[in-house]
């Protein structure tokens, strides 16, 4: 079952109702925190069975789904906690800060046509939430494929699960095989007769970390004596470093999936598993690291949403192999792949071609096969660029809304 979150404003203030509700909802979040701490569960049945009696002498008014649905959400903050202290980052007793409570999709009603929410705030009392409806979340409203799930209500909108089945990939027409790199996907584009270089450019997100990276770092020294505040200005310029990055990775995958859905592609990616980040050391490099993951999250999430094939294959030596003569050169090169043999093609796209032939081998492109004799050298398709995303960038204050 595949979830999709869909983020609505509302079209006027949350009914005061509504807000003491989130304020119970989190005090009973967070007390539902400390009783599982306390007893060491975590699981919502666990906690439910230690501690629901308790709540509802607490909480004597709240609509009753909605204290279970406080266990569920501190069920997943214990065991956030939890891994927390396994992998052994230090970890304070958990708290939620942030007013939001989540309904379960049989604790509300979502009329699709109207963009009106129905939540029950307790027995007998219930509030309407009405929803800014846009082109774009017509597109879930009105496709009754997608069967309705959680509701998450914040302040100032609210998050509506949407699920389906997974649909079973198409059989591609063509493959898209791309290497992963900090400022671009790089790759080949490779139909039965043809193939040729594909690029999706993204150099803004290494230029953005940079900056965020050395902003932080500056305001480090600068409230060296006041750790809380330094901590709390970190925490924020973090908040937006990924907010910008996020909403770039998603315009670049959008990008991708297009192309690929408009052919008929598989995509085909390096696994990025393999390269484990060294904690605390070379600090830099591991910034660079997580848009990539994240790049590969977003384009698998949503290639299965829409049924697009992804594979996924081991990159070891992609970039320093003759795919031509299966040469393994063992010196690092320039921006050029040579090869003894004659072969010579720009590094990344050559190890994209190499991750693709891996692909082949194992029989995870369908039927293709591709002849890297005869490759275009000469022509360049490009997926995605940072002009493209110029005229649509929000600006910086405006909260984007992630589809996540
Ligand atoms: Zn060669």
């Amino acid at each position: 079952m595949l979830v999709k979150g869909v983020a609505f404003y509302l079209a006027s203030e949350l009914p005061f109702e509504a807000k003491s509700l989130l304020e119970d909802f989190r005090l009973a979040v967070n007390n539902a925190v400390r009783a599982g701490l306390q007893a060491r569960v975590t699981s919502r049945n666990a906690l439910c069975r230690i501690a629901y009696k308790d709540f509802r002498e607490q909480h004597p008014r709240m609509y009753a789904q909605h204290l279970v649905s406080a266990f569920e959400v501190a069920g997943g903050v214990l065991k956030n906690h939890r891994r927390r202290v396994r992998k052994g980052v230090t970890s304070r007793i958990p708290f939620v800060k942030r007013l939001m409570m989540k309904a379960e999709n049989q604790a509300f009603k979502l009329d699709r046509k109207t963009g009106i929410i129905d939540l029950p705030i307790r027995a007998g009392y219930h509030v309407e939430l009405r929803l800014v409806v846009s082109q774009y979340h017509r597109k879930y409203l009105d496709d009754m494929s997608l069967s309705l799930g959680s509701l998450t209500v914040l302040p100032g909108r609210v998050i509506v699960a949407f699920r389906k089945d997974a649909p079973k990939p198409y059989t591609p027409d063509s493959v898209i095989s791309l290497d992963t790199n900090e400022r671009s996907l790089d790759g080949v584009f490779v139909t039965d007769d043809a193939g040729m270089a594909v690029k999706a450019e993204f150099p803004d997100i290494a230029t953005i970390q940079q900056r965020h990276h050395d902003r932080r770092k500056r305001l480090q020294k600068k409230k060296a004596h006041d750790r809380r505040t330094s901590k709390n200005l970190c925490r924020r310029e973090g908040l937006r470093e990924h907010r910008r990055v996020d909403y770039r990775l998603h315009q670049v995958a959008n990008s991708v999936l297009k192309f690929a859905e408009e052919r008929k592609s598989a995509i085909v990616l390096e696994d990025l598993k393999g390269f484990k980040s060294k904690r605390s050391r070379e600090l830099n490099r591991r910034l660079s690291m997580w848009p990539r993951r994240k790049l590969h999250q977003i384009i698998e999430y949503k290639a299965q949403w829409k049924g697009i094939p992804v594979v996924k294959v081991d990159p070891r030596n992609s970039s320093r192999t003759c795919p031509i003569c299966g040469r393994i050169k063992d010196f690092r090169m320039g921006t050029e792949f040579k090869c003894e043999c004659g072969w010579r093609l720009d590094k990344h796209i050559n190890a994209s071609i190499n991750l693709l032939q891996t692909a082949i081998s194992k029989g995870m492109a369908g039927g293709l096969r591709f002849n890297p004799g005869a490759f275009q050298h000469d022509v360049m398709m490009i997926l995605y660029e940072p002009a493209m995303a110029a005229r649509s960038e929000p600006n910086g204050t405006s909260s984007i809304v992630g589809v996540s």
